[in-house]
């Protein structure tokens, strides 16, 4: 998407609350019109008139169309730069039914407004120097967050942990930097404020807090995006009875006839602040002529091969059958947990799970009696979670800055080298530069190609175009370097 700016932005209107019915809807007008807008449609119950209004106060008053009132409303005024855009903002908060809520939209948009693109809002933060690119980022995570956990990482990467952690590391680089360039202009006087296989030491120390922030990765995207768990076994095992029992609410359908469960039905649990992605499956029958039947374990084998981690669940009270080993094999290649459910009549099929699955650990549980239930959340959280993250620390959660700071770690590590070697100071910048401008990529400091800017909509992924960013004639001033 391509972002068109004449010198100043419009003024953009949505509405910013989930569509449905309510007991109140915020629309929302973000630019150089917003208030005059406002001013069109809201008409104050009091004598101060909207264009009169302090910042940040919150006024009641009526939404209007042509003297007809359409709702009765508070309008919230944010004046720039003190906003979440740093743009003239104004919140109409009206009554929550769609119908109600289109229409004070609408009123906006015919009154001057154009209506916003997913993720506009946060977009123009980011342009405007409010946010990062990280913190834009984060944004998305905390709309998204279904854990506390997921919901903390997100708060810390938007109150700006993650890019205080970067900018730290940058600075220490770009003293590196100074130190290296000093060498190079002042070469022939062979001016050295530093040896240069010094420099290799203080080098490693970044690259060394750097690899602290990445091995926090495995466990941050679990905690941002968790973990998709199949539920499988034979039919009437008591796949369904263990969602259930794990959700604590009936959500499937239980049923005592074998192979009834034709879908999949997805659920998100917390585990331990991982949010898990719990897929119930049809149960797996090797020969089935139900056509019906037949689709659903198509949607089971499809499950499985999407899923992170396969709860593997067995009849406790029975010998394992050659089905159970017939699902073994599609789990070869898959991290699984048996789940040796029905414990509470018996412990049959325990002694034979270790032949089933040898790298699985099993767990006997009754999905029925809801025990075991604890354990079982304890062994898929220690399956995923290996080291316990240190509170107030930076968390890797997104793939983008994982992968940006390997490739600064790459640049650092054949600087660091260079240096250790004794090779010219050019041949050390060299690198460190591309390490720099890495990190710089991680806030969005540096536009070159194409930027990802994660919106607040819904999450709505927007692509900006870095070129056409860096030619708005809007002071970008923290984009471009
Ligand atoms: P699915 O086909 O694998 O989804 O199995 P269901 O969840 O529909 O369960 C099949 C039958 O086993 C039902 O009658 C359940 O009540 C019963 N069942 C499920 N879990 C347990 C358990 O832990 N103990 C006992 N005794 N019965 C269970």
């Amino acid at each position: 998407m391509k972002i068109s700016v004449t010198g100043a932005f419009d003024t953009i209107a949505a509405v910013s609350t989930c569509l449905g019915e309510a007991g109140i809807g915020i629309v929302r007008l973000s630019g150089p019109e917003a208030f005059g807008i406002a001013a069109k449609i809201f008409v104050p119950s009091g004598k101060i008139q909207v264009n009169e209004f302090s910042s940040h106060t919150v006024h009641y008053g009526k939404i209007t169309d042509s003297g007809k009132t359409i709702d009765e409303a508070l309008l919230t005024v944010m004046k720039a730069p003190k906003s979440y855009t740093c743009e003239d903002m104004a919140e109409i908060s009206c009554h929550g039914g769609i119908y109600v809520v289109a229409r004070v939209l609408e009123l906006c948009i015919s009154n001057g407004a154009r209506s916003a693109e997913p993720g506009e809002f946060t977009k123009r933060a980011f342009i405007n120097g409010r946010l990062d690119l990280a913190q834009a980022e984060a944004v998305c995570d905390i709309i998204k967050a279904k854990t506390d956990v997921s919901l903390d990482c997100a708060v810390r990467q938007l109150s700006g942990g993650l890019s205080g952690f970067i900018n730290a590391a940058k600075s220490k680089l770009v003293d590196i930097m100074a130190t290296i360039e000093v060498g190079i202009d002042y070469a022939e006087d062979d001016i050295r404020p530093e040896p240069v296989a010094k420099l290799a030491g203080r080098l490693h120390s970044v690259e060394n807090e750097l690899k602290t922030a990445l091995d926090t990765f495995s466990a941050g995207k679990i905690f941002r995006e968790g973990l998709r768990t199949a539920i499988a076994g034979r039919p009437n095992v008591g796949k369904s009875s263990l969602l259930n029992a794990l959700i604590g609410e009936n959500r499937a359908i239980v049923t005592e006839v074998p192979g009834t469960t034709r879908d999949t039905i997805e659920e998100t649990i917390n585990v331990n602040g991982i949010p898990l992605v719990l897929i119930d499956t049809a149960g797996i029958r090797r020969h089935t002529q139900d056509p019906v039947e037949k689709i659903g374990i198509d949607r089971t084998r499809r499950a499985l091969d999407s899923a992170d981690l396969v709860l593997f669940v067995v009849d406790n009270s029975v010998e394992l059958e050659p089905g159970d080993f017939h699902i073994a094999e599609l789990l070869a290649s898959k991290k699984t947990i048996i789940v040796l459910n029905k414990s509470d009549l018996g412990s049959t099929a325990a002694a034979g799970a270790a032949k089933l699955k040898s790298d699985a650990q099993a767990v006997p549980v009754s999905a029925l009696k809801a025990t075991g239930l604890d354990a079982l959340r304890d062994v898929i959280f220690r399956s995923f979670i290996s080291r316990q993250l240190t509170v107030g620390s930076v968390i890797l959660t997104n793939i983008r800055h994982k992968t940006l700071i390997e490739k600064a770690l790459e640049h650092l590590g054949k600087s660091r080298e260079a240096a250790a070697a004794g090779l010219s100071e050019e041949f050390i910048a060299l690198d460190l530069r591309a390490a720099l401008d890495s990190l710089g990529d991680h806030l969005g400091h540096r536009v070159g190609g194409q930027v990802d800017l994660i919106g607040e909509t819904g999450g709505v992924r927007l692509k900006a175009q870095g070129a056409a960013l860096c030619t708005t004639q809007r002071p970008v001033g923290r984009m471009v370097e």
